[in-house]
Order: structure tokens, then sequence, then C-alpha cells
């Protein structure tokens, strides 16, 4: 054993009172920092086995106190050598915490798989974002139901890194600022306060970003869907398109995409639900005597509606199965047909074809006919 051999408290920096925890806190640090696996100075080979000799003998209470009484010649005399494999079950602890420091720490290379594990458990799934995209349609397609083109910019996980963000072929290395631990301490007042690292966020391992997405797993795509807006949406309906949205992150499923209607304002009809209203204009005499008129509707075919003798000013008339088909259950609304009476205007009948006056004079003679109405009209109560 060379005189120069140094004092194991000394190569783990730690005080010759230190607890187990202590020691066995030291050796984690500093065997991350030397692992020939991480660090490529050709002098961290024999530190590390320093390290770890040091700590195969101050880790275990009967050596440790051989050592406090005799230093290095406790060991010597009875085993010779200084290379740590010399020392007891040469590899059972150091893999046994090598073991623990991949699963804490996430190590690369062989241990690559390990990190990527650490990463699954310790960050949850995440889902991704929700789009939300907004179609305009006329009330005959929300009638019929309609094929829209939506041109979705979204994010998927990047094919190259896998959604990782880091390039696996290229390994890892232990973060030079915080040591792998994830952790840098900085001295606010007199106090030692931990804060994530700022350099690795944490990770403990530098890596190199991916080329495709820059490290953040996720590229831009830009894709023309077609999606199937049922019959009967309205103004508000919502159509998903299920896993359209953004990437998830972790393993996170994708977001969704959520079509939101509005329906343009329609030249005659008024949706109403799932009814259907139509204003018509009935001349004076129509509105006496009864009628028969011919409605368009929203599926092209043209109903017959019977216009009961007596109408009065502003009646609805139902024809059933004829208004919007229900976005939820089977059938249609109705097809309300409200009724107005034209009263005309004869300076303008006179102008446009010259008999206001005979138009005039029988209108007056009808009048004479007619049954006085009731002036006031009484309110329901
Ligand atoms: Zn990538
Ligand atoms: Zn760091």
């Amino acid at each position: 054993m060379p005189a120069s051999k140094k004092d194991y408290y000394e190569i783990l920096g730690v005080p010759r009172n230190a607890s187990q925890e202590e020691i066995k806190k030291a050796y984690r640090r500093l065997a991350r920092k030397y692992h020939p696996d991480f660090n490529k100075d050709p002098e961290a080979q024999e530190k590390f086995k320093e390290i770890n000799e040091a700590y195969q003998v101050l880790s275990d209470p009967e050596k440790r106190r051989l050592y406090d009484q005799y230093g290095h010649d406790a060991f010597v005399a009875q085993q010779g050598g200084n290379s740590y494999q010399d020392f007891g079950t040469p590899f059972g602890d150091l893999g046994e915490i090598l073991e623990e420091m991949v699963r804490n720490f996430g190590f690369s290379d062989i241990f690559g798989r390990a990190t990527r594990e650490r990463r699954r458990t310790t960050r949850r799934p995440v889902k991704g974002e929700d789009i939300y995209y907004t179609v305009e349609i006329s009330l005959e397609e929300a009638f019929s139901g309609t094929t829209v083109s939506i041109p979705l910019v979204r994010e998927i996980s990047c094919d190259v890194c896998g959604g990782e963000g880091y390039d696996p072929s290229k390994g890892s290395r232990i973060c030079p600022t915080c040591g792998g631990s994830g952790f840098v301490a900085q001295r606010v007042a007199f106090i030692n306060i931990s804060q994530t690292c700022p350099t690795c966020g944490g990770e403990g391992v530098l890596r190199e970003p991916c080329s495709k997405c820059g490290g953040k797993g996720t590229v831009s795509v830009r894709e023309e869907i077609k999606v199937r807006i049922p019959p009967g949406v309205d103004n508000g309906s919502k159509v998903l398109v299920e896993g359209k949205g953004h990437a998830g992150m972790y393993g996170g499923p994708p977001g969704d995409l959520y079509i939101l209607i509005k329906v343009r304002p329609h030249r005659v009809f008024e949706r109403r639900g799932d009814h259907l209203y139509v204003d018509v204009n009935l001349k004076f005499s129509e509105a006496v005597l009864g009628t028969e008129l011919e409605i368009p509707t929203l599926s092209g075919e043209r109903v017959r509606v019977k216009v009961p003798a007596g109408v009065r000013e502003g009646e609805v008339i139902r024809v059933e199965g004829h208004g919007m088909p229900r976005l939820r259950g089977s059938g249609r609304g109705d097809l309300m047909v409200r009724v107005h009476i034209d009263v005309p205007k004869l300076s303008l009948l006179d102008r446009l074809w010259g008999d206001g006056k005979r138009l005039k004079d029988l209108l007056q003679e009808l009048d004479k006919l007619l049954p006085e109405p009731k002036r006031l009209v009484e309110r329901e109560t």
C-alpha cells in the first residue's frame, strides 16, 4: 500500500463522524460523477476505483471500525492489493447502488431503457390538446347532412424520436450543472435552497435534441380531413372527431377535434328546435273563404297545406313531419305555417293597374254586408 494513499473520508468528502446515510449519499454523488460510462476523463476511472474502495470500507461498520483504528494498514495485512475489487463481495453493493442510480436518476446507454421507463412512470401521460374548428353551413345542409373539408394544422408525435424529443442514437450524458442529481443548491440568506436544475430541467442527463422536432417531441402537420356532418345539426352543435387533436405527451393519447356548427340564416325558413317556421301572406278573401296552398320544404318536395275558412292573422297551421330531422332520435319536427293577411293599398293598385276604383266600389258594398265586429278586444284573464 503506497504511503501516499488518500484518506477514505477525504475521498468521499465526509467528516470522520459522518453517518452511514451521509456516506451513502456522498458515494452516490461521486459515483455518478466519475462512473467511466459517463465520464470520459482518463482520470475518472482511477477516481471511481478510489471512491468504491473507500465506500466498501466505510459502509461496513466492522471494516470502518478497523480503518478508524489502524488506517490503511488494517487492510494491507489482511487482504493486500488496493483495487476496490478486493474488498468483500466486489460488485454486490456497487451493482445494487448502480441499479438504484438507474432507477432514481435515469442513466443512459444500456440504461436508456430504464430512463424512458422512468420518464413514463414519473411523468403521467397527458392527453393532447383538443382542436376547435368552426364550420358554417346552410340550413339545407343542416337538413340533409353534409361532408365538410377541414384544413387542419396539428401537432403529431415526431416519427424520428417517437415523441421523446431526443435522438436515441446519440445517447446522453450526465448534466454538468447538477452532476446528475437534477437539483442545484443555491445559497440565499445563509440558507441552502435546492432547486430544479435549469440546464437539464431536473432530468439529470442531457440528451442530443432530436434533429427533426428540435426536442419538442412533436411536429406540425397540415392535413385536409373530411368530416361527415349528420342531418339535424343546429347552431352550436359540436361534432366530435376522436383523436384528431394535438399529440399527447409522455405516452398520452392525442386530443380530439371538435367541429362547431354555425348554420346560416335561411331566406324563408326559421328554425326553432326541430320545427321550421314559414310565413305566408293570404288575401283577405282567402282568409275568409279558406284555401289550399303549396309550400316548399327543405327536402325539395312541396307540401299542400289546407287553410281553413276564417283563419286569423298570425294563426299557425301545423304540417306534421316536414320540419328538421331530429339529431337525437328519429323522425322529423313539424313545418309551422304562420299566416298573415295582406291588406291591399288602393292607391298603389290604382297606379299599377288602374282598377283601384272598381275594387273600392266592391269593398264599399262588401262593407255594408259584413257584420260589425266587437270593437274592443277583451284580454284573456
Ligand atoms: Zn423528434
Ligand atoms: Zn442538471
